[in-house]
């Protein structure tokens, strides 16, 4: 009924995907399911005990959230990344997505600043506030950062230059896994600054920086930051459906006032038993760190080998710094793909699924042009919960030995194999044609 009146929202494509690889996986074909970033750990045990503690509390919770988990998330993001904040100015929300959406929808009208690539929900859900959407292109020379040349740039060409401007950064990022130098960030932060820009820095992937050392944009642009996070990446619970925003002191009073407006007349509260057992995982102490600690052991290990063999095979690829993801560009091998038919990222994709049965997500839904021949390989193809058994048993300091590597990320290593051989052909084609 009235379909022409129905907004232009299609269902997110990495859902789409993952529905593709299920079915061919049905149908008895073995699938490398590199498309779908979910984390592969399971939660934290301590957290899904409170979970199952806290199932018969029923109650709404404030609109903020539970004022004992706000507290929590203050000092943990303090303790674990030196950010400056205050109970006060923490919000909880059905996951980040939700209050990414809430802090675009408190403004009328907004020019959105998006790096090309970038997670695919950001454009959708500016274009559904009815805000105008502005690309920062992105380079593989430049390591898939947003440079202040490419801000200026963007700034310069923005539609409404009255109107709020909002960045969205995201570092660890996905879908290329590469964070900012403190320095880069500095350069950054001193633009949004001269702009008055509001920065939504998506921070989901902070706690998997490989190495630990995450640097938060926040303490160098207190003003105009708002810093998200959650659950779903760094405790392996997207489904939980748990998220947070931390907000500048200097956004308290009227703006924060609309956001739980918003967010009163959506989504009321995140779920009160999932808030509770929040409040165990977001305590930074020795049980907590050593999670993190074996998840990013892990990552970064599978993550460095990955993106070796890929370069090797001849893909532009950057090897990670946190999250678990490589975006892959194929342009050293674009003419022999496009001498074969394969002249988009949709095609590469859907030819690379039939021929080899590995699932990446096509660079053109992380905003990149169809035709730039580009696709998100997450590394998550692996057994979270019997990787972290062994990497305890091998112990933090011990290196992962040949036979760790072959046991616990046996069918990444065969999708690996499988996608660079494929991409190997292409190389040759290109060699021979030189
Ligand atoms: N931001 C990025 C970059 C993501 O990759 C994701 C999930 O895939 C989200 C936000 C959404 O996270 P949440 O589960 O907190 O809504």
């Amino acid at each position: 009924m009235f379909t022409e009146y129905l907004r232009a929202v299609e269902p997110s494509q990495t859902l789409l995907l993952n529905e593709q690889s299920r079915l061919l996986e049905s149908s008895g074909r073995e699938i490398f399911k590199f498309g779908f970033g979910q984390s592969p750990f399971p939660p934290l045990p301590a957290a899904v005990q409170a979970l199952k503690d806290a199932a018969s509390h029923k109650a709404y919770s404030p609109v903020q959230g539970l004022p004992q988990l706000r507290e929590k998330v203050a000092h943990f993001h303090r303790d674990a990344e030196g950010i400056d904040t205050h109970p006060d100015r923490v919000l909880i929300a059905p996951g980040s997505k939700s209050l990414l959406f809430t802090v675009m929808a408190a403004y009328t009208t907004a020019d959105v600043f998006i790096p090309a690539p970038a997670w695919v929900s950001y454009m959708p859900q500016a274009k559904m506030l009815g805000h105008a959407a502005v690309k920062v292109p992105t380079t593989y020379a430049k390591r898939w950062r947003v440079t202040p040349e490419a801000l200026e740039a963007a700034l310069r060409s923005r539609p409404n230059p009255k109107a709020p401007g909002i960045l969205i950064l995201n570092h660890p990022g996905n879908p290329e896994g590469l964070s900012y130098t403190p320095s880069q960030l500095e350069a950054l932060a001193s633009i949004c600054r001269a702009h008055k820009l509001l920065v939504l820095s998506d921070e989901i992937y902070g706690l998997l920086n490989h190495d630990g050392k995450h640097t938060p944009l926040a303490p160098f642009y207190p003003e105009g930051t708002i810093t998200t996070g959650g659950l779903s990446k760094w405790c392996g619970a997207g489904g939980w459906r748990l998220g947070i925003a931390l907000l500048p002191e200097a956004l308290d009073g009227a703006f924060k006032e609309v956001l739980l407006g918003i967010a009163s007349e959506t989504y009321s509260c995140a779920p009160a038993p999932v808030q509770e057992a929040a409040c165990h995982a977001y305590h930074w102490n020795a049980q907590v760190q050593d999670y993190l600690a074996h998840q990013r052991k892990l990552l970064k290990h599978i993550g460095n080998w990955s993106a070796q063999q890929l370069q090797q095979s001849g893909v532009h690829v950057c090897p990670p710094e946190g999250g678990f993801y490589l975006f892959l560009d194929f342009a050293p091998v674009a003419e022999a793909m496009q001498a074969a038919g394969i002249t988009t990222s949709q095609a590469l994709c859907s030819k690379l699924l039939q021929d080899t049965g590995v699932a990446l997500l096509p660079g053109h839904v992380f905003g990149m042009e169809p035709e730039q021949l580009s696709a998100r390989l997450a590394y998550v193809e692996f057994d979270g919960e019997v990787a972290l058994k062994r990497s305890r048993e091998l112990g933090l300091d011990h290196a992962y030995g040949a036979a760790f590597h072959d046991e616990v990320f046996g069918k990444t290593i065969r999708g690996i194999d499988a996608l660079c051989e494929w991409v190997a052909a292409f190389t040759r084609a290109s060699a021979n044609a030189a």
